[in-house]
Order: structure tokens, then sequence, then C-alpha cells
């Protein structure tokens, strides 16, 4: 599994998915760029998810529609909202060092417990003793920075370590400005930082990386029946998304795991080509009235949700327009929550990266092709969903000459209004495929004597390898068909 890995890292590096950062300065730990078809596969991805959760998520568990908007949040906030969501007492990972005198590795206790100390050769050649280690101390996991010009503990800032803290702060904004009615979600995605002890396995586990966060807010009644529809349908939008194999694998955690205030989170894993075990690509928690009973502490503000249909409906029954003389008449204290109540919430947060990684390894595909000249050849191809495909379509003329190439290039213009097309005119047709299939371009549309006569092209499928004719004005269509969600 480890030479798979070390593969598909060097295809990324070689096609421009993914680099290291600085690396022309040797790099910084936990670090990642993303090249010029990285960029275009991860903002496919957040584009599909925004559209798929946000614009036009499905039909809700009633048959009702679901009211999804969309945030942008500044990465810098007010530092007391870390103290209220338990980030600055409690987001820390168990530290241990290496005693080693000189020896500077750092690890993080509950994950690697046993590491070579390189300052300790031991008998056998390149084979070095394992470190001998401290107790584990605790290390918080924010960075921390300075707002303004005087740096003392009174400007300290942390850059945000999950983009969902931004939400609960705006939780009444979003109320007050936009008319939505409980149950309804907020969307963001947006950088997040942690500055991890280890980071490792490629982009898995980055000091910088991109969350995709919905926190769902319900009435505390309906939150359970909310929690199990979010996490079928984000299981279920991984399978969507091309990820079909058993190495999707969503687990439940038990009571155990599951932090005091959550009555279900379930973490949706993948099988990484790194580990023997599943690792998360998103959780789905169950997270109560936490975060908005915290802030409402936090923050003296009054947070509590209003449902004014459900007054509107039953206050002739109640024999009172006013809500607020209601509400002081004691024996009507247990109704109150029906009609005012801190929401609870459901939160799916996925990981952009960790997604965009586990697409590259479930595409990654080696398999042998018919070539030229009657035989065989290894191919690499990268079977990326026509969706998330950095590049939809591949624009070749056969030869170059015989007004073949004007005819691509006009092809290649009326298309890249629409869609991410590549035109290329250079080097063996089959080589061209090679270089298209490495990319994981889903189609390429070949131009050939036959099209200057009756205006129809070859379209390629990437997968299959079948190559049908179609008219040349089809070609929008047949790429359209295949990005429909
Ligand atoms: P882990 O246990 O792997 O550290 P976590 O449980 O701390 O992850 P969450 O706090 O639930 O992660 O964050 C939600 C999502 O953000 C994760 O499912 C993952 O996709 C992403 N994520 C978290 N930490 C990192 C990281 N260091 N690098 C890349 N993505 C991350």
């Amino acid at each position: 599994a480890a030479t798979d890995m070390d593969k598909l890292v060097s295809l990324c590096k070689r096609r421009g998915f993914i680099f290291q950062s600085s690396e022309i300065y040797g790099g910084i730990n936990g670090f990642w760029d993303y090249g010029p078809l990285g960029v275009e596969l991860k903002k496919n991805i957040k584009e599909a998810w925004w559209t798929d959760m946000v614009r036009n998520p499905p039909i809700g568990p009633k048959g009702e529609e679901i009211t999804m908007v969309g945030l942008d949040c500044s990465i810098i906030m007010n530092p007391r909202v870390w103290e209220a969501s338990g980030h600055v007492s409690g987001f820390s990972d168990p530290m241990v060092d290496c005693k080693t005198e000189g020896c500077k590795s750092r690890f993080r206790a509950d994950q690697i417990p046993g590491m070579a100390c390189p300052l300790k050769p031991s008998k056998a050649p390149g084979q070095y003793e394992k470190c001998s280690l401290t107790e584990p101390r605790t290390f918080n996991l924010m960075f921390q920075t300075y707002v303004g010009a005087l740096q003392d503990a009174s400007s300290v800032a942390y850059l945000r370590p999950e983009t969902a803290q931004g939400i609960f702060a705006n939780f009444k904004n979003v109320v007050d400005s936009s008319r939505v009615k409980v149950p309804f979600g907020i969307a963001q995605i947006g950088k997040a930082f942690r500055n991890e002890i280890n980071p490792r396995n490629y982009t898995f586990r980055s000091r910088e990386f991109e969350q995709m966060e919905i926190e769902f807010f319900c009435h505390p009644d309906e939150s359970r029946m909310w929690y199990e529809w979010w996490r079928d349908l984000r299981k279920s939008w991984y399978a969507r998304m091309g990820i079909s194999s058993d190495k999707l694998r969503p687990r439940e955690q038990d009571e155990k795991e599951l932090a005091f205030y959550s009555c279900g989170t379930t973490d949706i894993e993948y099988l990484f080509p790194f580990s023997d075990e599943p690792a998360e690509l998103e959780g789905v928690a169950h997270r109560g009235a936490y975060d908005l009973g915290q802030h409402t502490k936090f923050s003296g503000q009054d947070l509590t949700y209003f449902d004014e249909t459900a007054w509107e409906r039953d206050k002739a029954s109640h024999g009172t327009n006013s809500f607020k003389e209601f509400a002081k008449k004691p024996e009507n204290a247990e109704l109150l929550g029906k009609y005012q109540y801190l929401p609870h919430v459901i939160e799916p947060s996925a990981g952009a990266d960790r997604f965009t990684l586990a697409v590259l390894c479930e595409a990654y595909t080696e398999d042998k092709v018919p070539n030229d000249k009657g035989g065989e050849e290894e191919r690499l191809v990268l079977k990326i969903h026509p969706r998330l495909a950095p590049i939809k379509a591949a624009i070749l003329p056969l030869m170059n000459k015989d007004g073949l190439p004007e005819k691509a290039m006009a092809l290649y213009r009326e298309l890249k209004a629409e869609f991410n097309v590549f035109y290329d005119d250079k080097g063996a047709i089959g080589r061209r495929y090679r270089r298209q299939d490495e990319a994981g371009t889903p189609f390429c549309i070949t131009i050939d004597p036959e099209s200057m006569t009756n205006d129809s092209v070859t379209i390629r499928d990437r997968d299959s390898l079948k190559q049908r004719r179609i008219p040349i004005r089809e070609v929008a269509n047949e790429i359209r068909a295949a990005l429909r969600p």
C-alpha cells in the first residue's frame, strides 16, 4: 500500500495536482499547494458540495423543502469565541518529546508510540533505536497571532481551527436578516488552521486546510430525525461523487467516544492506501444545544429562537395574543419550549482536502490498453467522476493540416465558454490520449478528415475507451449530460 501512495504522490507532482508549499526553499511541513489541475479538482469538489447541499439540497424526510443559506466569515475572530467554544482550554493533543540529548523529535502521544531516534543508531546497519519519550504534555493546536501594533496578551488572537464557530456567532444575524425558519442550515467553506504536532500522510493531516461545514438548526424534539437524515445523505453524497467502492466506511461512534453533549456522531471514513485503518473524511455530529448555549453564556446575548409560525397558529387556543403574557404564567412553563428554545444542531463537517485526496486515491488506476501496433500497453488513468474532473474534454485535431486545427480550434472556443476544456495538437494521438487519461479528462474529442466533410467528430470515453462518431453540434450536450448532478 505504501508504494501505491508513492505513485500517486509522484503523479500529482508530475501532472500539477499538488506541490509541496515553498518547495524551492525546501518546503514547510504540513502545508501544500494545489497546481493547475489540483485547483480545478478542488474547486469542482467545493462547487459540487455547495450546489448539492446549499443551492439544491434534496427533499427532506417529510417531503419538505430544505432551507439552506451560506456564510463566509473571517478567519480571525474575537478571541472570546474560542473561549466560549472550548478551544482555548480544550483544543489540544497530548505531546511527547524524545529525551535523547540533541534529538528534536516530537510526537502526538496517542498516534506514534515508538519512533526511531535519528541520534541512536543500533547495531544493525541502517537501523535506529526507539526514542525514549517524556511524559505527555498538552499542546494547544490553535495558531496564535497578534492583532494591531501592540504585541501583548491583550492583542492575542487565533487563526480559526474550524469554520463552525463563525456560523454560531452569526446565528442571530442570519435569523434576523434572512427570514429563515427552523429547521434550516447554514453552510460555509473556508480555510482552517491547526498546528498539528505531526502533519503526515500527504495532505491528509495538514496545518492549513479547507473545511466544508454545515450547522443545521432544528427543534430538540426532531434532532434525532435530522441527525439520521444528514448522516445518510452525507454517506450517499460521497457515493454519488464516485467514491462507490467498499473503501467508504461510515462508522457510528460508540458511547465512550462521544463528546458529552452529543447523542450521536458518525465518522464517514475512507480506506486510504497509507493505512490499514479507514480514516475520517467527515464527521456528522449531533451537537445538541451545546454551541448556542456556550455563546449565550459568553456573549450575554439571547440566542433563543422564537417560532412565530407556531405561536400564531396556537395563540388563540391559549387565549392571548401576547407571548410575553403567556410566558409569564407559571402553568405554561412546560409549553414554552414549543415556541421559544435554543435549537439543536446537526453538524456535517467535511474536509475539502481530505476529500480531494480520497478522490485521487479512488481514481488512480493502472490498466492495459490496446496500442497502435496491435499489442497492449500499460496505462495510468485517473477515473475521476466527470463532475469533479479538472478538464472536461480535450479537443484534438488528428493531424496538423488540411484545416483540421482550425476546425478543432473553433470547437474549443465554443466549448470553453461553458466548460474547462483543453486544446492539444502536439504529438501522436495515442500519446495525447494518455496525457488526458493521467489528468482524469473524461472525454477526448478528435477532429479527423471525415469531420471536414460531414461535421462529425469522434468522442472517446476515458474509462471504456469506446469511441463513437457524433455530430459536432452534439458535443456540448454530451459533456453537459455527463456533468449533471
Ligand atoms: P482528526 O481526528 O483526523 O484530527 P478531527 O476529528 O479533529 O480529525 P474535525 O475537528 O471533526 O476533525 O474536523 C472536521 C473535518 O475537517 C475532518 O473530518 C477533516 O476532513 C478535516 N480536517 C480536520 N483536521 C484536518 C487536518 N489537519 N488536515 C486536513 N483536514 C483536516
